[in-house]
């Protein structure tokens, strides 16, 4: 595996293998890699020749009052996984790589960066958008990966792709959880042993409305009432919301078709946490 921090030395690696003949898949990600990267690493090996994983931190995805600063980092650690886990190009910039001096531009999509995770997070999406189109350039993959995790980013990005006629394929694979549940996340680091515990309400209330689905029960409101009442009766929680929305619009439902999102974001402690469960899937 090839490391690489300059942004030109990057986007002359990706071309040098299309000249080749070689197809480039990419994995963005901010790093304090999990079982859950490694799901996409090894999913964007099926699809392309050459994999290219992003690790960078990205500041202006992050509010004033955000984790940026704590986020955690551990480069060798995460070179070590990605290089047992076959990963071809570790693409790795410092922010001023990224941003150098003058950097005014961003990348705005109107309407769903502002709902859901975008409404407590204002800026979130256009700062993931802005880093995610300029990985697309620099890299210029036939295919990128993304987890079902951050289900909003998904749809934003693809939203973005299509959008913007970038002619990639986006490819959203599964939440990879731990064995009780909880959906793995490089801030699961955050939690002390009662969040941790008490962390596990997420994936109880979407099981809840999983069940309750399934037995029929497609009323938006009992449904989201369901999660409330669950979600209330932890005490370290605190809801940042609990919605179910269409997947197009991201705008709430009344009644649960296949394909809906129900969308969790809640605090346990100073953490933020998501998860989701989309309609008749097996997750
Ligand atoms: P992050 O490093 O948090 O920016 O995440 C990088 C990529 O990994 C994103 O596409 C996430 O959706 C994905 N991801 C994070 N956690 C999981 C998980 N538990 N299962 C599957 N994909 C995940």
């Amino acid at each position: 595996m090839r490391t690489i921090i300059s942004a030109a030395e990057m986007k002359a690696a990706g071309q040098a293998e299309r000249a080749a003949g070689r197809s480039v898949g990419l994995v963005p990600t901010m790093g304090a890699l999990h079982d859950g990267h490694l799901s996409l690493v090894r999913a964007c090996r099926e699809r392309a020749d050459v994999v290219v994983v992003s690790l960078f931190v990205n500041p202006i995805q992050f509010g004033p009052n955000e984790d940026f600063t704590r986020y955690p980092r551990d480069l060798e650690r995460d070179a070590g996984l990605l290089r047992e886990a076959g990963a071809h190009i570790l693409f790795a910039p410092e922010a001023a790589e990224m941003y150098p001096a003058g950097f005014r531009t961003r990348v705005e999509i109107e309407g769903l960066q502002d709902k859901l995770c975008g409404a407590s997070r204002p800026g979130h999406f256009r700062g993931v958008c802005t880093v995610v189109l300029k990985l697309f350039h620099l890299v210029e993959p036939a295919v990128a990966v993304f987890g079902q995790k951050d289900a909003q980013q998904a749809i934003i990005l693809k939203r973005m792709t299509r959008d913007l006629d970038l002619g990639l394929v986006i490819d959203v694979r599964p939440i990879v959880r731990e064995t009780d549940g909880l959906a793995m996340s490089s801030r699961n680091a955050y939690l002390s042993p009662k969040e941790r515990a008490a962390a596990l309400v997420l994936s109880r209330a979407l099981g809840e409305v999983r069940a309750a689905v399934r037995q029929g029960t497609l009323d938006a409101a009992v449904l989201k009432a369901r999660m409330a009442s669950i979600l209330a009766a932890e005490p370290l929680a605190r809801v940042d919301y609990a919605a179910i929305v269409d997947p197009e619009g991201l705008d709430p439902v009344a009644e649960v078709r296949a394909g809906d999102l129900v969308a969790l974001a809640v605090h346990i402690g100073r953490t933020r946490l998501i998860d989701n469960w989309v309609v008749d899937s097996k997750g």
